[in-house]
Parts: C-alpha cells; structure tokens; sequence
C-alpha cells in the first residue's frame, strides 16, 4: 500500500468495501514499461480497469487503447484518445459496434474468423486488420486460450483474404495468458508469427505490426516468478531472434501490469464463525466477494495479499468468504489463508495489488449490494 492510499483511507474513512488507486503508480507502471520495452508501443487493456482517470492519465502520457467494446470505445475518447491511438482488440464484436467505432475514426481492428472479416470488410473499409493467433497459456494464473485465435494455417488464408475484401492486414496478434508467470512462452508464440509472417511475405503480403498482448504479472501473494524486466528482455530476445534485424512495428497491451499494483480494496469484516464448537477452521465473511469484484478468485486463480491491523501476532487458518447468499461466493478454501487469531468482527482488511480486474468485474447489485466505489487518487 502506498502513503497516499494510506493517507486516504486514515483521513477519509469512506464507506467499504472501497477500491482506492493511486495514479502515481499507474504512472510509474507505464514509463517503466516504456523504458524497458522502447521499442513497443503501448496499448492499454481497458478492461483491466475502465476507470476515466486511470485512462485520462494514460492518455496524458501518450499511451493507446485496446477497447473491446463500443463502451470502452467511447471511454477511451472521453478519456482524451484520439481515435488513431485506440484499437477495437476483441475479435468477437456486432457489426453495428464496428460500425460505431469506424465513425468515430477508430482504424485498427482484430479478427480470428472468416465471418467477423466479412462484418469488418462491410462496416470498416479499408481499416487495418490484425489477425490473432491460438496459443496455449501454459503458465499463465489466469489463461486466454481456446476462445481467442485460430491457427496458424488458417491466419494465413484469413489475411489474404482481407486484403481481396479491401482491407488492410496489418498483422498478426497473440496473447500468451494473463498473469503469466513464465517468460518461455514469448520464444514460442514469436516464432510461430515469425514463421507465418515469412509465409505471407512470399505471398506478396508484407505485415507492418506484431501485437504481442499483454500477460504481464502483477505482484500477488506470491511475487510473480518472472520479473517484467525478465519479461521484456525474453520478448526482445524472441523478437530479433526470429525477425532478425527486420523487425516489425511491436504493439503491446498490457492491463493487469499497469493497473494490478496501484490498487487496494478496502473491505470490513462482517463475521467471524465456525461450523462447529471443535472446527478448527474460521469462517471469516467480508463485505466483498465474488460478486463485488472478486471475480478473479474463481478456482482460487488470483491470490490477492490480504492484510489486517493486527498483523504480527499469532495467526490461524481461515476460509474466506463473500457476504452474498450465494455459495459460490466463497474466495479461498484452499488456497491456506492464515488470519490474525484476535481478529474482530468490524475490522477493516486490506486487499492488495487489486487495481485491475476487480471493479469493473462488480455486478450491479446481486442481493442488494452495489458496485464496487472506486476512488481515484
Ligand atoms: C485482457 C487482454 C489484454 C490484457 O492482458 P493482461 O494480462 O492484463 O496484460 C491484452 N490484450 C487482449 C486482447 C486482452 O483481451
């Protein structure tokens, strides 16, 4: 937690549970990205945390946008993007959405199939298309694979007929998983681009762009394995390994890394109980759970740090849960919580590094309980 959230939260006791982010460290996130990767242009995941001050200051400093939404589209134009510097990145999008972002002057668009290239060649002509590549996600705490891309062989097909329905292919694409924490998979996906980019060449198509997605990890109960520094020198390292010194224009988009640090989620603890006189496992029930924002605990993927104003003394294991009436709303049963043994209902907890993908993962008010405040600071 930093100063400033500390500060916050001291001095003016909002109402939790809460998401308090510190734009300092959102700030501090990019420039380190760009001075580890000059090289690539930034793109923001939107969706790892949509909130209009974290993409004004990404703007302010110069970053693009991947929306993948009409929505996120026109947040990122709120936001001060200009439409040249946002990207429609998800490859499943009605045509009408298509359409909306073209008028606004949105130019670069993704696409894994043949029937989302048709609703593009109709609704953007002449935009850049990028195509997106399978990739397994081994590795990854929270994986992208199966539903996104599609092979090589049919990338292939896919950007020779883009160009004969008049758009411009301009790359290729892949996203290795979110919160990846090995650094091997970037030798595996850039070769196999490389290898496809090569293909199209000979068919007469030079590609501009490789976009190599996100998966950066942010720092959870365990640090990531990987460092960005180890990633970043793994993605350069692939990138002249197999493009040579004819290297293509890069394009990342990172979300979790920006955002996942610059986070805390204040909760409350709502109770304390057992299920029997000799269970030697606490219920601990908070007022936020999977349902407010903690989606990313399903299967127990994202273990988030979580810390208490007792920390220090003696601690126990503990099931955490959400306040819903819903059993699925249940965070670590697993995952070996230890909480202090004198924690008391109606003290506050601490949720670290729960920047992104938390608040806009809210639902609206299962059981009365409404989304999750996000404070920007
Ligand atoms: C979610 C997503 C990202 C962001 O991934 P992170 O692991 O959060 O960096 C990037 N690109 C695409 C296409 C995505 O869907």
């Amino acid at each position: 937690m930093t100063v400033r959230i500390f500060d916050f939260l001291t001095q003016q006791r909002p109402a939790t549970p809460c998401l308090v982010v510190d734009l300092d460290v959102v700030e501090s996130n990019y420039r380190e990205l760009e001075r580890l990767l000059p090289l690539a242009r930034i793109y923001y995941a939107v969706k790892a945390n949509p909130a209009p001050e974290i993409l004004a200051c990404l703007a302010r400093l110069g970053a693009y946008f991947d929306a993948a939404s009409a929505g996120e589209v026109d947040l990122c134009l709120a936001a001060g993007a200009m439409p040249e510097r946002i990207s429609f990145g998800n490859t499943i999008k009605k045509q009408r959405d298509i359409a909306y972002a073209y008028e606004r002057g949105v130019r670069l668009f993704a696409f894994d199939s043949d029937a989302e290239l048709d609703k593009l060649a109709e609704a953007a002509p002449g935009a850049g298309v990028f195509c997106r590549i399978l990739m397994d996600c081994d590795g990854a705490d929270w994986p992208l694979s199966r539903k996104f891309g599609c092979t090589p062989t049919m990338a292939a097909a896919l950007m020779l007929r883009a160009r004969e329905r008049g758009l411009d292919p301009c790359g290729l694409s892949f996203h290795i998983g979110s919160q990846q924490t090995s650094s091997k998979p970037w030798d595996v996906a850039v070769r196999a681009v490389a290898r496809l980019s090569k293909r199209l060449s000979a068919d007469g198509l030079d590609l501009r762009m490789i976009n190599l997605g996100g998966g950066f990890p942010a720092p959870y109960r365990q640090a990531a394995p990987t460092s960005i520094a180890d990633h970043a020198a793994a993605m350069m390292t692939a990138m002249t390994r197999h493009f040579g010194n004819d290297l293509p224009e890069m394009v990342i988009e990172p979300g979790r890394v920006l955002a996942g640090n610059a986070g805390v989620i204040q909760a409350e603890v709502v109770l304390i109980s057992r299920k029997s006189y000799t269970d030697r496992k606490r219920w601990v029930y908070l007022d936020i759970g999977k349902f407010g924002g903690l989606a990313e605990t399903m299967d127990e993927s994202i273990k988030y740090p979580i810390q208490t104003g007792r920390d220090g003394g003696d601690v126990g294991p503990v099931i955490l849960a959400g306040p819903t009436c819903d059993s699925a709303d249940i965070l670590y049963e697993k995952a070996h919580y230890l909480m202090p043994l004198d924690l008391q209902v109606g003290d506050k907890v601490e949720i670290l590094s729960a920047g992104a993908y938390t608040s806009s993962y809210a639902s609206v008010g299962f059981n009365g309980f409404g989304p999750l405040k996000t404070y920007c600071i």
